[in-house]
């Protein structure tokens, strides 16, 4: 097929290739040649926060189909509400599209370019007859809405005459009134059974600094009537977006045969993404950001598409992810542990392995030569030669695992203990002779010797050890600061615990999502590590290299243990 989009990730492709209801419609109507046979769509965020994984899948959905189908998709930022909006949102917007893999070319457009334009269109409606300037206050005018099961009832100011009309929405352009004074409003039906059909406000008056317009216009449009004229000036086919707009269809069938637009766009619904365990909602995130109950939008933590990468996430992982979860026009929670598993499989494929030592407790070989260094090969990577070997140094001070001893082990604990024999991975079988504790009577370093006849791990005698542990060479090992993460909040439903208890958010965040390890060990590779550079700690699960890295102070984020939840209970179902 035709890609005039700059390429759509395969596995973006791939997962089109199982055809959900937006490809089927998209299909359909390329082969009966509506809209001229042409696929555009669009991926209109409004810049009033940073992009989470709800939006990737949405930005899937936008750039995939467009691309599958020879089309294009508009970058578009719907800018619609100066009090909110900011440039920090639009940079962080466009860095985060583009790293997940889609591009936009030179399709970057913004609603407020249309101000102009969209003004034209509110004034042939009023010139139509078919909106008018309302003048009830904010309240009275909830009033007069009525409620699912009332119908709503009219305005007084919806008889004013066209002339009066067009002179007071000029006057309301011309900032003679403050905020609040009057909106536009669509003429429609107070009656509907549609609320969003019973005079919808098209503009209102805000005396605000927008980002890009600055104070040229105190009159902002309203996403409803921006959205359907935004798209129908790009020349939109279809315009993707999630359920909750479904209700808003018809209004937006009304902006579009009532204004006369170059073009006949056309709206369809899909469900968001919902993910247990976080939240999704923009204005609740911003939340945790202002109330600094997570070190800003990029927090690992997060389910932002900066704190994903942040924590190590690929945007093969995320592409996939959005694949497996589909498009359904019903509403469902996904598991985060599906997310993980993601991730999970595409790291294990790709990245180099490592030793790190997060808790390290000192192991001294009283019978290996002082002074003598051992340069033992490791494979970087198990299943792919082509990434080669490494030589890591071992010598007569080791560090393992802080819990891979125990100094009086129950029955089930086959790792370390006095006068018991293991393998160090790659290296030698050592037997530990006896643990050195301090007054408080905590182990505070090991002694024990090695086989020298053990070199790469095995005993030419065959005798077999009941566990593999791994080190790091203390003269050689590099410290470095490690982070793990849990999940960010201690219930499944987040917010519907909180509306449900009537609690803020954040008393349910879990206090333990996050854990600064200090200290660690880690091979000496790893103590100036590229940005962004990602790893597998050989048994303690995915690490990345986070920016807070300093030259020869390394920082990593555990990305994802190793342990894949997800895939258990999968293949139990
Ligand atoms: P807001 O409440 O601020 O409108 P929003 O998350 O809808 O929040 P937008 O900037 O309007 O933010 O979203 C841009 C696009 O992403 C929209 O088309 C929206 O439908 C889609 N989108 C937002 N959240 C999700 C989600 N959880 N799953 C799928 N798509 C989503
Ligand atoms: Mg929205």
């Amino acid at each position: 097929m035709l890609d005039v989009n700059g390429g759509t990730p395969t596995d973006v492709r791939e997962a089109a290739e199982s055809r959900d209801f937006i490809r089927e419609i998209v299909a359909a109507d390329v082969a009966a040649g509506n809209h001229g046979g042409k696929v555009i769509t669009r991926f209109p965020p409004e810049p009033n926060g940073y992009l989470h994984i709800g939006h990737a899948k949405a930005i899937c959905l936008d750039f995939g189909v467009a691309g599958e189908f020879g089309g294009h998709c508009n970058l578009r930022f719907d800018d619609t509400n100066p009090v909110k909006e900011d440039v920090e949102y639009v940079d962080s917007i466009k860095d985060d599209v583009e790293w997940l893999g889609f591009h936009w070319h030179d399709r970057e457009y913004y609603a407020s370019d249309y101000y102009e334009q969209l003004y034209g269109f509110a004034e042939r409606l009023i010139q139509k007859g078919l909106s008018y300037v309302d003048s009830l206050s904010a309240d009275a005018m909830r009033e007069h809405r009525g409620t699912l099961t009332e119908p709503g009832i009219d305005s007084p100011y919806r008889t004013r005459s066209v002339d009066e009309n067009l002179d007071l929405f000029r006057r309301m352009r011309a900032a003679e009134f403050p905020d609040g004074a009057h909106v536009l409003r669509a003429k429609i039906d107070m009656r509907s059974p549609n609320i969003t059909m019973r005079d919808p406000v098209l503009y209102r008056i805000r005396h605000a600094d927008h980002h890009r317009t600055g104070r040229t216009w105190c009159i902002y449009p309203m996403y409803d009537f921006a959205h359907p004229l935004s798209d129908a000036i790009e020349g939109v086919t279809h315009s993707l977006c999630t359920l909750e707009y479904v209700d808003h269809r018809p209004l937006y069938d009304w902006a579009i045969a009532h204004c006369e637009t170059p073009s006949t766009p056309r709206q369809y619904e899909f469900a968001r993404l919902n993910l247990n365990y976080t939240i999704m909602s923009k204005r609740k995130l911003l939340q945790l950001v202002e109330q600094k109950h997570v070190n800003g939008w990029d927090d690992p933590r997060l389910p932002t598409i900066s704190g994903l990468r942040r924590r190590g996430f690929t945007p093969e992982s995320i592409r996939d992810f959005c694949a497996r979860v589909g498009v359904a026009k019903k509403e469902n929670v996904i598991d985060v542990g599906l997310l993980e598993h993601c991730v999970r499989e595409d790291l294990n494929r790709r990245v180099p392995r490592a030793m790190a030592v997060l808790r390290p407790l000192k192991l001294v070989l009283t019978n290996y030569p002082d002074g003598q260094v051992d340069e033992l090969d490791m494979v970087n990577h198990p299943d792919d030669p082509s990434a080669g070997t490494r030589r890591v140094p071992f010598s007569r001070e080791i560090y393992i695992e802080r819990d891979d001893f125990m100094l009086d082990p129950p029955k089930k604990f086959f790792r370390l203990a006095p006068g018991r024999e293991v393998r160090l991975r790659n290296a030698y079988l050592v037997t530990c002779t006896h643990a050195i504790r301090n007054e408080a009577g905590e182990v505070v370093e090991l002694r024990g010797t090695y086989d020298p006849a053990t070199r790469g791990g095995d005993a030419p005698d065959g005798r077999k050890v009941k566990a593999t542990l791994h080190w790091v060479s203390a003269q050689h090992a590099a410290d470095a600061e490690v982070r793990l993460y849990e999940r960010l909040f201690t219930v499944e439903d987040p917010e519907g615990a909180a509306t449900k208890a009537n609690a803020e958010l954040a008393t349910l965040l879990n206090p333990a999502s996050l854990a600064v390890l200090q200290g660690c060990k880690v091979e000496a590779m790893l103590g100036r590590p590229a940005a962004g550079a990602r790893y597998q700690f050989e048994r303690l699960g995915y690490f990345a290299a986070d920016p807070d890295s300093r030259d020869g102070a390394p920082v990593f984020n555990r990305t994802v243990s190793l342990k894949d939840t997800w895939a258990r209970v999968a293949s139990r179902e």
